[in-house]
């Protein structure tokens, strides 16, 4: 899960990310509008935290942008402002919540999970494909009943392989899921290889019904085998 924080206080910024780095998430920043309004545009994000007044423009333009790109989900404005305008004038434009700083971490948390099973598990707290479970809870994943062992990356892996099933799933957009924004600066994506060798390999010694099959020079799928 990738979360994007829009914030311009340094030291908030510095430790939202922290925080939410423990939660496992991957976690990108922005200090800015430019910043944000050119990350929003070039990648995707599973939750984006948006402060409103920012210093060389509004979060409120942002949310229009990605309302115009199709892209307004999943979004929670954290303001300094106490105004009822910016929350009235955020959720219009489509923002799913709201947190008025200065809020305490487990209370974010608690929100940034429940848009995230909103959004995308409609209320689950699972996903399954064939016999793999996966525990987004505890991440951990099953076969059958079976717990099947996998570090971090791996279980990320899987994570957006399942909520995109059968779909083409490119190795840039992997990359940049797993490993952050950043990755598409990489030279080439050989470590790719070796995780989905290794998370191949675990699947069929579990005895898991589903594979990754690859799709050549272009990316991986995940299917029923
Ligand atoms: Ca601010």
């Amino acid at each position: 899960m990738k979360i994007l924080i829009v914030e311009d206080e340094m030291e908030l910024s510095k430790s939202l990310e922290e925080s939410l780095i423990k939660e496992q998430f991957i976690v990108e920043v922005a200090f800015d509008f430019a910043t944000a309004s050119e990350k929003i545009f070039l990648y995707e994000y599973d939750c984006i935290l948006l402060d409103i007044g920012l210093p060389d423009g509004s979060g409120l333009e942002i949310l229009k942008q990605l309302k115009k790109a199709g892209k307004a989900g999943n979004i929670i404005i954290i303001s300094a402002k106490d105004s009822l305008d910016d929350k009235l004038a955020g959720l219009n434009l489509g923002a799913d919540d709201y947190l008025t700083k200065p809020f305490h971490i487990a209370e974010l948390n608690a929100r940034i999970k429940a848009v995230l099973r909103r959004k995308k598990l409609d209320g689950k707290q699972h996903l399954q494909y064939g016999n793999l479970r996966l525990d987004l809870e505890e991440r951990k994943a099953y076969v059958d009943q079976k717990h099947l062992p996998l570090n971090r990356k791996e279980f990320d892996i899987l994570n957006y392989f399942l909520f995109n099933k059968t779909r083409l799933v490119t190795k840039t957009a992997l990359a940049e899921h797993v490993w952050g924004d950043n990755i598409d600066q990489a030279d080439n994506f050989d470590f790719i290889y070796y995780q989905m060798k290794n998370i191949r390999k675990k699947l069929r010694k579990a005895k898991a019904d589903i594979e990754i099959e690859a799709v050549y020079g272009v990316g991986y799928r995940i299917v029923e085998s």
